[in-house]
């Protein structure tokens, strides 16, 4: 496979399980997370499908598309490991969703990464909320969910609080 035809599907993957995440938690009302801001891309996404939502972003430095740059009280700068433990008071509630999108390349790294998400994410999501991932995560507490159609295993990922 082309490395477009790759990034192509990795679009159309991510695209479809923040959509079906969006119609999921249609009645489970609470903020969003993005781990994970980059060109703010799926930033844009899941504003514009879960309007009205609260959406707080965790990004390291800010390289955004300037319309895709939240305001100040929506974003946490640093390192997520820095800023995502003491967020929970901000929240005000559990979140419905969260998306990680923080893939570097870096296998080492993101396994890391991965490994402090899976321990920090869960306590910060609402029952029932839907955490949403680029890398492969063991959220505790947490079961995976069917891909949408056609989405192959391991592209992307869904995990259900229980
Ligand atoms: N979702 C973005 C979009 O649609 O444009 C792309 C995100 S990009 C793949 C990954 C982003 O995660 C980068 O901007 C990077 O700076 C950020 N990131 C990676 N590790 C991080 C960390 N430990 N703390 C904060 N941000 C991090």
């Amino acid at each position: 496979m082309s490395r477009l035809d790759s990034f192509i599907r990795r679009a159309c993957a991510q695209r479809d399980c923040l959509d079906l995440a969006a119609r999921l938690v249609s009645n489970l009302p609470g903020p969003v997370l993005e781990l994970g801001l980059g060109n703010g891309r799926t930033y844009d996404h899941l504003r514009e499908r879960l309007p009205g939502r609260e959406i707080y972003v965790f990004e390291r430095r800010v390289a955004a598309h300037p319309d895709c740059v939240p305001d100040f009280p929506h974003l946490f700068l640093g390192d997520i490991r820095d800023t995502l433990p003491g967020v929970a008071a901000r929240l005000g509630e559990g979140a419905a969703i969260a998306h990680a999108d923080l893939g570097s390349g870096n296998p080492a790294a993101d396994a890391a990464l991965a490994e402090f998400v899976d321990a920090a994410l869960p306590p910060l999501m609402k029952a029932r909320g839907l955490i949403v991932s680029d890398q492969k995560l063991a959220p505790a507490g947490c079961e995976p969910i069917p891909l949408p159609a056609g989405i192959e295993p391991g592209r992307y990922y869904i995990f259900r609080v229980r």
